[in-house]
């Protein structure tokens, strides 16, 4: 569709009220999770007649929206979720942000938008970043950044739009777990499916997201934190939960997850924490693994530990499972040796404190 590789002159229109420093020292006290909001945005169009144009970093404001505006009806809508941290030595830093750049192309592909250059996703990022650098926390907070786009035409036929808006917003956000990593309870929904082969499990759109939620009500109706979705062809395989993917620890050191055969989301944090466990030397298995499979292994011993990870939580420790049949833990309910130390390794690369030999780390 487009090449992959372009750059545009982000026009600079900084904001004139921009949040006071105390008021926002104020807010950091007590970080949620997507409530508060930087002071500027970057915005990317792209038209069929123009091709990508009008770069611009922003005050941060609503976009009118007209109501035939097609997004509104067919949901063409794709996003990313990423992170930038401040190191221990107070760098800025984003991590592997290139895999986001790329998965969003890969998203805009399947539901037939325009692919953003990966360069110009990079420019909308860091930009954003810099002039907003002031409301990255300190600690263990970070800046969670959104990067989106959607179709922006006034048009009702059913047909890929012809413009489309590119947006990246950023949102400082507290540790995920306040007072330690307690081991999260999941539910396994056998009522609902997430994707099927040939649908759009593997892209990141809103519209998959509007699909999980009454799972997750589901989840959260049983005392669960996160919904867990198997196959929509045999209700039998484990794929991934509503915004993470899962990791199983058996009993010989060797992990197994879950492959990436197109219905689920192929996570960063996923890929980063196979080859962390690569490097230590560790056995990892993506190969379909069962419902079934889970229950008996967690009640013979076989299953040691199970996480489940994305940029969000980083790693999550999963201490029991309810289902419509029952409810299982595995081995003792806590966080086990190997997940605390996989979310270790890779949280001291990320802020800056482990060697980075794979080149994640990227300083601005
Ligand atoms: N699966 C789903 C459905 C998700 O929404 C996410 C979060 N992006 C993940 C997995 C984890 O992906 P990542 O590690 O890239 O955040």
């Amino acid at each position: 569709m487009q090449a992959a590789t372009a750059q545009v002159k982000f026009e600079h229109r900084p904001n004139a009220n921009p949040m006071p420093q105390a008021e926002r020292e104020k807010a950091f006290e007590n970080l949620g999770f997507g409530t508060l909001f930087s002071d500027h945005m970057a915005v990317v169009r792209w038209s069929a007649d123009k091709g990508w144009h009008s770069a611009e970093i922003t005050a941060r404001a609503p976009f009118p929206v007209d109501p035939a505006s097609a997004v509104l009806h067919y949901a063409q809508e794709i996003f990313e979720g990423m992170k930038a941290y401040r190191t221990a030595d107070d760098k800025v830093v984003l991590f592997r942000p290139e895999q986001n750049a790329r998965r969003f192309g890969a998203s805009a592909e399947r539901m037939a938008m325009p692919v953003l250059p990966e360069d110009i996703f990079m420019q909308a990022v860091e930009e954003l970043v810099r002039i907003d650098s002031a409301w990255i926390p300190k600690g263990e907070g970070s800046l969670y950044l959104r990067p989106f786009m959607f179709a922006a035409e006034t048009f009702l036929g059913v047909r890929p739009a012809r413009e489309y808006v590119f947006c990246v917003i950023a949102s400082p956000v507290g540790p995920y777990f306040k007072g330690g990593a307690k081991a999260v309870t999941l539910w396994v929904t056998e009522t609902y499916t997430r994707a099927a082969q040939g649908g759009t499990g593997a892209a990141k759109c809103g519209g998959n997201y509007a699909a999980s939620l009454i799972a997750q009500a589901e989840a959260v109706g049983h005392g669960c934190d996160q919904v867990v979705f198997l196959d929509a062809a045999e209700h039998r395989w484990v794929e991934e939960l509503g915004g993470m993917n899962v990791f199983f620890v058996m009993n010989d050191g060797s992990l197994v997850t879950p492959p990436l055969t197109g219905t689920i989301l192929p996570g960063i944090t996923r890929d980063s924490l196979i080859t962390l466990a690569r490097d230590n030397g560790i056995t990892v298995n993506e190969r379909p693994y069962s419902f079934d499979e889970w229950k008996a292994d967690a009640a013979s011993g076989k299953l040691r530990e199970a996480f489940a990870c994305g940029t969000a939580a980083v790693v999550a420790g999963i201490g029991t499972v309810r289902h419509a049949g029952g409810e299982f833990k595995i081995g003792n309910g806590e966080t086990g040796f190997l997940t605390e130390k996989l979310r270790n390794d890779l949280v001291g690369i990320q802020r800056g404190k482990a060697s980075d030999k794979h080149a994640w780390v990227h300083p601005l």
